[in-house]
């Protein structure tokens, strides 16, 4: 299914930012800012399954944030691939765990995850679906400062598309 990726991301950012408009003064409180650009491009993904990735990855970015963190949502469309990038100003994640983060149950500090809920699935399951959407998935980031969760897929720009379906040959054709 080829779905505007752009578009999917803000819907997606709408449901977290109706959540932190309903957060309590008591509660943790952060904010998403958004890096989206107007041009817009389409993917192949199952909306469902994009949703869940970036579920966890926003999900991940609050529980480990400070209280009053900024979180960054962003897109940037790259010639080959488009990206969207995830930040936080959170722990951070130590060098030698970046990739076993991607692992199945492998949380960085077990008594920590334990105490902030979860299975350690989520990326696990993220770079799974990522990886069958011939995307790739990787984080960066430096302990104490934050980290950035990115996922790099293939895409047409949207003008590409309406060319093809704008071809009057091949609809005469068929008639
Ligand atoms: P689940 O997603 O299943 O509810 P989880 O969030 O612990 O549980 P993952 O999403 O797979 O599991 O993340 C694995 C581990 O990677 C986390 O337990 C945490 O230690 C580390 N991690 C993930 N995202 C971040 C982040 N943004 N900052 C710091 N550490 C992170
Ligand atoms: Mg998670």
């Amino acid at each position: 299914e080829s779905v505007s990726l752009g578009a999917l991301f803000n819907y997606i950012l709408d449901r977290f930012d109706m959540i932190i408009s309903g957060r309590k003064p008591d509660q943790k409180q952060y904010t998403i800012k958004r890096e989206i650009p107007e041009t817009d491009v389409w993917v192949e993904v199952d909306p469902s399954k994009f949703t869940q990735v970036l579920d966890n990855l926003i999900n991940n970015a609050i529980k480990y944030s400070p209280d009053g963190g900024v979180i960054t949502a962003a897109m940037v469309i790259e010639t080959q691939e488009v990206i969207i990038a995830i930040s936080d100003q959170g722990l951070g994640i130590p060098a030698k765990d970046l990739d076993r983060v991607f692992g199945r149950f492998f949380r960085v500090d077990k008594a920590r995850s334990r105490a902030q809920g979860g299975t350690g699935l989520g990326l696990a399951i993220a770079k799974e679906i990522v990886e069958y959407l011939h995307g790739r998935i990787w984080v960066e980031s430096k302990e104490g400062q934050g980290s950035t969760f990115k996922i790099a897929l293939p895409y047409t720009l949207e003008a590409d598309l309406e060319d093809d379906w704008g071809e009057p040959d091949a609809l005469e054709e068929k008639a």
